[in-house]
């Protein structure tokens, strides 16, 4: 059997924790498998390299920042292999250089396009145990690209995929996937299954828990994902296709802070204009996500969108340079803003979901600036002092009351 381990930040935050790893990881080895383990950087690295680097230069080139970042999985990937000789078990740590993991050019948000096999096939054909740093990738320029945050997750996918490794684990500091983050819903509950089309949702709707695009490959290529702590035993999480599983109404909930709300005032009011502004956006690879039109009068419109908050000055630069162009009297802008998203298959033939999630959130006082929605979710914007009391407050309105 072949098996990918993926262990995050936090279970290799220190040498304990790094020797506890090990012993998870040559458990396996000792029973005769194939084992490939990716690792992430230790504790807070990446946050600390950032910092760093801001300190140098606020302005820094993404090209200098993934030479910088994908420093910190190098770090774990050869200290685990030393813990693991320590042991007196083989081991081998391999970046993505050595392995070839191949991604498109964009520094710092880049895809995997190909992946090689050959190295890791005969590191583990000499019964070595394989570490591989998680996050990075090589471009066609040979220079080293990340994945975007949390992308350690979408390495290990990546792996499974390419080896058609029999389990595929993700490792991290809680017990599996919630129905909100346990460390803001203490009555969150953990799911034994979820379908990768909600878990999808979850994820890029701002449960950090699993890398988005580690759910859309896991999917893509029918890996089945269990996510459960490295500090226990228990069963954790399974992300797979839908089977006969029990469609809950709602899910999960997710809440997502990293996010800024642009309005372009005052717009004449006329087909093209709002093609014009998004198609602006979009070339200059801004996504746009919650969108609102304000109805005409005067001959005039308002358009209010939420852009992640990362792009949020760039996109009110190119607004700006298009201003004339796009007919924009006024740009207004608010950061302090959140989404707050519930989650949940059962939705598509259950009417009044969306009715209860503002039920919940009029009764804690919470006020709604936006609204959207799909299939499966409900996406609502709130003011950001107020998203951990509306994310109490909609995930005990629909969990709890099940
Ligand atoms: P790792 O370093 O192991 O990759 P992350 O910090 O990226 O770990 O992800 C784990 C964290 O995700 C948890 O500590 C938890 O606070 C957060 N989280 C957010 N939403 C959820 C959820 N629905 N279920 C479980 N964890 C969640
Ligand atoms: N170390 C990277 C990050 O902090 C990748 C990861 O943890 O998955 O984003
Ligand atoms: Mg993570």
């Amino acid at each position: 059997m072949l098996v990918v381990k993926k262990f995050g930040g936090s279970s290799v935050a220190d040498r304990d924790k790094i020797f506890n790893v090990a012993r998870r990881c040559i458990e396996d080895y000792k029973a005769g498998h194939d084992v490939v383990v990716v690792l992430s950087a230790m504790g807070n690295t990446t946050d600390d390299l950032i910092e760093l680097a801001q300190g140098i230069n606020p302005h820094a080139k993404q090209r200098e920042m993934d030479m910088l970042l994908t420093t910190g999985e190098q770090v774990s990937v050869s200290l685990m292999a030393m813990a693991m000789q320590a042991m007196d078990v083989p081991a081998v740590s391999l970046n993505a250089f050595q392995v070839m993991m191949y991604s498109t050019s964009r520094y710092g948000n880049a895809r995997f396009k190909r992946v090689d096999t050959e190295r890791i096939h005969h590191e583990l054909d000499s019964r070595k145990i394989v570490i591989v740093t998680g996050f990075q990738g090589v471009n066609k320029y040979d220079d080293i690209t990340t994945l975007g945050r949390g992308g350690s997750d979408t390495t290990a996918v990546a792996l499974a995929a390419v080896l058609h490794a029999d389990k595929c684990e993700i490792y991290t500091d809680v017990d599996g996937v919630y129905t909100a983050d346990p460390r803001v819903v203490k009555n969150a509950r953990k799911l034994d299954v979820i379908t990768y089309d909600e878990m999808l949702e979850l994820a890029s709707l701002g449960a950090k828990v699993l890398h988005n695009r580690s759910v859309e490959m896991a999917k893509k290529y029918n890996v089945e994902l269990v996510v459960r702590s490295s500090l226990n035993r228990s069963e954790g999480t399974t992300v797979k296709e839908a089977s006969n599983m029990e469609k809950l109404l709602v899910t999960g909930v997710a809440a997502d802070a990293n996010t800024a709300r642009i309005s372009v005032i005052g717009v004449e009011d006329k087909p093209g204009i709002a093609f014009r502004i998004f198609d602006t956006l979009a070339k200059n690879n801004i996504n746009v996500d919650i969108i609102l039109q304000s109805v005409g009068r005067d001959g005039t419109k308002d358009i209010s969108f939420t852009v992640a908050s990362g792009d949020l000055e760039y996109a009110l630069k190119i607004l700006e340079d298009h201003k004339e162009r796009l007919t924009i009297r006024e740009i207004t802008h608010n950061e302090e803003v959140a989404k707050l998203s519930v989650i949940g298959a059962g939705m598509m033939s259950n009417p009044g979901v969306a009715a209860r999630m503002f039920e919940s959130l009029y009764n804690s006082r919470v006020n709604i600036n936006m609204i959207s929605t799909s299939e499966i979710r409900i996406t609502v914007l709130v003011a950001e002092k107020d998203i951990d009391k509306a994310m109490n407050a909609v995930h005990d309105g629909f969990i709890m009351s099940e």
